[in-house]
C-alpha cells in the first residue's frame, strides 16, 4: 500500500482531474481510501477540484473523526461499503451527469441498470443495481447500499449518483469513469436498436478476466 501522505496527494490529484473534466462540480461528490488504521475521506463542503491533502479527514473504523476537516455528510455510505466489502480499498461517489441522468429514467431494471454494451464495462462493473431514492443523509440509504454492495462493486443511487468501490483508489476511479462513459453511451443509444454483448460473450470475458 502507498504511504498515507502519497494517498492523500493521489486523492487530491484524482479530485482535480474529475473536476477539470466536469465529472464533479461545486461541492458534490466524495472520495475515500481505506488505511491500516482507519480511512481517509474528503471533507464536507469541499470542492474536489481544490482539495488540500493535509486537511482531508481521517476517520477510525467507527467513523469518528481523528484528524483533518469534518468529513463529508455522506461518510455513512463509504462506511457501509468498507464494512460489507473486505477487499474494498477505496470508494468514489459522484453526482456525475450521465450516471445521474440514467438514475432518473423511468422503467430501468432495478436489478441491473445498464446493458452490457462493452467488454470493459462488463469487466470493471458487471452488474449495477439501483438503490431506491432516500433524502440526503438518511441512514436508511446506508442500509439499502449494504443490501447490494457485498455482491457487486458498484450501485447507482436513484435520482442521486453512483457509488463505486475498488481494490485501490486508482481502480475505483477507473471503474467510476467506465460507468460514467457507459451511462453516456446508454443515453446516446436511447431510441436506437442496440446489440449488447451476448451471455456467451460475457461468460468468455469472465473466464479470461476473473475479477
Ligand atoms: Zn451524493
Amino acid at each position: 500500500m502507498r504511504s498515507e501522505t502519497a494517498l492523500r496527494e493521489r486523492m487530491a490529484e484524482h479530485g482535480k482531474a474529475l473536476f477539470d473534466r466536469g465529472l464533479t462540480f461545486g461541492t458534490a461528490g466524495n472520495i475515500s481510501v481505506r488505511l491500516d488504521d482507519g480511512w481517509l475521506l474528503t471533507p464536507t463542503n469541499s470542492c474536489l477540484g481544490r482539495l488540500d491533502p493535509a486537511r482531508i479527514a481521517k476517520l477510525d473504523d467507527q467513523g469518528r473523526l481523528l484528524s483533518g476537516d469534518p468529513p463529508s455528510k455522506e461518510a455513512f455510505m463509504h462506511r457501509a461499503v468498507y464494512e460489507e466489502r473486505a477487499g474494498a480499498g477505496a470508494v468514489v461517489h459522484l453526482h456525475s451527469t450521465h450516471s445521474v441522468a440514467v438514475s432518473c429514467l423511468h422503467g430501468i431494471d432495478p436489478a441491473n441498470v445498464l446493458p452490457p454494451l462493452t467488454a470493459y464495462y462488463v469487466m470493471k462493473i458487471g452488474t449495477l443495481p439501483l438503490v431506491p431514492y432516500f433524502r440526503p443523509g438518511d441512514p436508511a440509504l446506508g442500509e439499502a447500499i449494504r443490501e447490494h454492495i457485498a455482491k457487486t462493486p458498484a450501485v447507482l443511487l436513484a435520482n442521486h449518483g453512483p457509488v463505486v468501490a475498488g481494490k485501490s483508489l486508482d481502480d475505483a476511479m477507473y471503474a467510476t469513469e467506465e460507468l460514467e462513459e457507459t451511462a453516456k453511451l446508454f443515453l446516446l443509444l436511447q431510441h436506437h436498436r442496440t446489440r449488447p454483448l451476448t451471455p456467451e460473450q460475457i461468460e468468455d470475458l469472465r473466464a479470461h478476466f476473473p475479477s
